[in-house]
């Protein structure tokens, strides 16, 4: 343990179980909330409509536009019908991509948000928001942002596909294990970093068998609360910069993306932090957390290289170019000629 630490707590309201959307009316009676908008993407406006049905008199219209990296075109059209309809709150419901556009709308307009995630991806638990404008993504952290209520609901994770469960929870797990080496990092963080990764590892083999099975599925969904409070609460290092990098240069898909890198920036960073190897050996019952990562990620029958996935392989000394320009915060010190191999090799998915 670090000697000496600085940890801040972010409010939050946290509501889990089975059936929780239930709670979704009376959680919008405490914040007051009478004229709602409920967000969602374009393959779940169905549930939306559920949500807006539920909600009765008190949603007044939904949008059902949200896409993946917040574009600011769909953020103004939202905006646009919060106006017209004198919004004074959003409901999220559904992936990052969905909480993106609810925490843009917040940014803009202060409005309390009631976000119910149905991926693994954690950004409803973050004060940070990434948006597009003309192919260029932008990072920032604005306590504007970050979601009133968070409604946990077991039940609306049931639908996510296997492969897409994996990935997302792939995601959820690469907050943890840059938390756990992150220049802020802190006991109480580890501890959220270590419990969120143990639980997922072991549901997460139960959701492939049976992807219907509740009790996997609250594993991974707890798992994955406690990861997303990791990424919300300390500063990420390569993995995260890399994704990113990545995402935005060749327009990766996300939780993809996360998944295939994350082994390989693990290993790169191995050398210099034994105590969050420790911590990740212990949550996942390894002496070695990246084969185990690998070994994982394979039984899942998840995409191992990024040439899989669209990245052109005359793109690696770009994406190392990129990555190197601006300095970040990493145990290891980003060296370009190692950066290059490390994009070799999960470009080929050669393992980590
Ligand atoms: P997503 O929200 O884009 O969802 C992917 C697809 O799966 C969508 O079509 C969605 O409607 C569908 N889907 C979601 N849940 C489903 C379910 N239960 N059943 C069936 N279909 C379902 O994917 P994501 O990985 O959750 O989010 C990715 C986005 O979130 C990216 O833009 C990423 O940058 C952002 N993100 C932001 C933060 C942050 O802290 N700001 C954190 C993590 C991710």
């Amino acid at each position: 343990m670090s000697q000496s630490f600085v940890y801040q707590s972010q409010p939050a309201r946290v509501i889990f179980g089975r059936g929780t959307l239930a709670q979704l009316p009376a959680e919008a009676e405490r914040l007051g909330l009478r004229r709602l908008l409920v967000l969602s993407t374009r393959e779940q406006a169905e549930l939306g409509a559920q949500v807006q049905q539920l909600l009765g008199a008190r949603a007044v219209g939904t949008f059902a536009g949200a896409t993946m990296h917040t574009p600011v075109e769909i953020t103004e059209r939202a905006l646009s019908n919060v106006k017209e309809l004198d919004i004074d709150g959003v409901v999220s419901v559904g992936g990052g991509s969905t909480t993106g556009l609810g925490k843009a709308i917040a940014l803009r307009t202060d409005l309390p948000q009631i976000v119910l995630p149905t991926t693994y991806a954690g950004s409803e638990m973050t004060p940070i928001l990434g948006e597009t404008q003309a192919g260029i993504k932008t990072t920032q952290r604005s306590f504007k942002v970050l979601p009133e209520v968070v409604v946990y609901d077991v039940d609306l994770t049931l639908s996510l596909p296997t492969q897409m469960s994996a990935l997302s929870a792939f995601n959820a797990i690469a907050h943890a294990v840059e938390a756990l080496y992150a220049p802020d990092a802190n006991p109480i963080v580890s501890l959220m970093a270590e419990e969120g990764v143990r639980a997922i590892v072991d549901a997460l083999p139960r959701i492939l068998k049976e992807p219907g099975n509740p009790a996997a599925r609250a594993d991974v969904l707890y798992g994955a609360w406690l990861c997303a409070c990791c990424l919300g609460a300390v500063t990420m290092g390569l993995h995260h910069k890399l994704c990113h990098t990545l995402g935005g240069v060749f327009d990766l898909p996300h939780a993809q993306t996360h998944a295939i890198v994350l082994p390989y920036a693990l290993a790169y960073n191995e050398p210099e932090v034994p105590e969050a190897m420790m911590h990740l050996g212990r949550a996942m019952k390894t002496e070695d957390p990246v084969l185990a990562l690998l070994q994982l990620e394979r039984e899942c029958g998840i995409p191992l290289a990024l040439r899989d996935i669209g990245m052109p392989h005359d793109g690696i000394p770009r994406a190392v170019e990129q990555a190197m320009a601006n300095p970040y915060g990493n145990p290891r010190p980003i060296e370009e000629g190692a950066l290059g191999e490390l994009l070799q090799r999960a470009w080929a998915g050669e393992g980590g």
